[in-house]
């Protein structure tokens, strides 16, 4: 079926990326497990050559990434951290600079600090809700700005449109890490950026199969420098995982609507709790940046963080008592995961830099799952008690 731009993206999720199989008819796009593919003369494939240049599966896992994202193509990696690093190495070069987000993946930061400010690329991580501490940051060999909203783990927002505007009138590109939100609930496009950053790890596979990442953009140019770097460094997405990838991807839309249901729920019990201090969810009213969340993104998420009225070490004790909420990294999968950043994705940041940014040792990061929200309540609710009873409750009332 030709994808047709008047498709919604609920639809394009299941149809985007069906262009094929016409040799047996199979609905699946199969797995096409091959190193390489033979010529018809000398040096005349098909098409595809050798796959670490481009290989069928996953031509077909683009094709519905690009479909989703609504550009002419995207290009996928073998895991999120593969397509950032692409990303950086096809626009920066020794002695230009970049503008990141300061709360932001972890992985992001030790890629600038461990191993491109070795190759002489500089870099400032600045709160990008800010958009003088932006402007103030920028230097005469800026080349991208980088944000990633909602900003992890503290749910902070960045204003794509204004960021992006920032860009146009310094001649800079702007790239939107859209992981938490994906093209479903947050069109990074439509509000002025340039390229749109996939962990597919995450929402886009949702159900912890696979490791990858994508990178689309409107800019045909852009899309052939991300190729040549992949093929470059060897950063392709393999055959199988493009496969699972695709599987999930038709869930999506379906998915994405329980989770945002199930967060919002969470969050609002989190909220009247009397154990718990606050709440980090940009669906709560109470967010200081609940307006921009109404107007850039289409649903707040599944994406949730809270502190507790509760020592570092009773909050780790809370943790070890959950029995349904698994204590794992990642997020966006089926299963409700719990994470304590400090500690996991953000261990590397120094404890007075986490404390400022919020990432204290008492922060609960929570991924919300597709469980029965009851039920994920109610293994809060006895984790809680488990640890927290007779602990005195600030000016709270049981
Ligand atoms: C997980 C994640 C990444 C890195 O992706 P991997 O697939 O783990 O390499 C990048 N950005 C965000 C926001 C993420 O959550």
């Amino acid at each position: 079926m030709p994808t047709q731009p008047t498709l919604h993206p609920a639809t394009l999720a299941i149809h985007g990326n069906r262009v094929y199989d016409s040799h047996l008819n199979a609905i699946l796009f199969p797995i096409c497990q091959s190193a390489t593919f033979s010529q018809d003369t000398v040096g005349q494939a098909k098409g595809h050559s050798y796959s670490r240049v481009s290989n069928p599966t996953v031509d077909a896992l683009e094709q519905a990434i690009a479909a989703i994202e609504g550009t002419p193509g995207s290009v996928c990696f073998r895991t999120g951290m593969a397509a950032i690093t692409t990303l950086f190495l096809s626009v920066l070069k020794s002695g230009d600079h970049a503008v990141l987000s300061e709360v932001i993946y972890g992985g992001t930061v030790r890629l600038f600090h461990e191993v491109l400010a070795g190759l002489g690329v500089e870099s400032s991580f600045v709160d990008t809700s800010n958009l003088g501490a932006v402007r103030a940051a920028l230097r005469p060999n800026t080349r991208i700005l980088f944000t990633e909203t909602p900003g992890n783990p503290t749910m902070t927002l960045t204003d794509i449109a204004a960021i992006s505007a920032i860009a146009r009138e310094h001649g800079l590109l702007h790239a939107v890490d859209n992981t938490f939100l994906t093209p479903l609930l947050q069109r990074p496009f439509e509000l002025g950026a340039d390229i749109s950053v996939l962990s597919t790890t995450k929402y886009i596979d949702g159900h912890n199969a696979t490791i990858g990442g994508s990178l689309a953009t409107h800019d045909g140019v852009l899309l052939e420098r991300f190729r040549l770097i992949r093929k470059t460094v060897g950063s392709i997405q393999s055959p199988f995982e493009a496969f699972l990838t695709l599987q999930g991807i038709k869930t999506l839309p379906a998915r994405l609507r329980i989770h945002c249901e199930n967060a919002m729920v969470i969050a609002h019990w989190l909220e009247a709790h009397p154990w718990v201090k606050r709440v980090y969810y940009p669906g709560l009213r109470s967010c200081p940046q609940f307006a921009l969340a109404e107007r850039q993104q289409k649903a707040p998420g599944g994406m949730l963080s809270f502190e507790l009225e509760a020592s570092a070490e009773d909050t780790f004790a809370v943790m070890n008592a959950l029995r349904l909420c698994t204590r794992a990294e990642s997020l966006g999968s089926v299963e409700t995961l719990i994470t304590h950043p400090a500690s996991a994705t953000h261990g590397d940041i120094p404890i007075e830099e986490r404390d400022r940014l919020g990432i204290t040792d008492r922060l609960i990061r929570l991924s919300v799952g597709l469980e029965a929200p009851e039920d994920i309540i109610a293994d809060l609710e006895q984790a809680f008690a488990s640890v927290l009873q007779g602990n005195a409750v600030v000016g709270g009332s049981l």
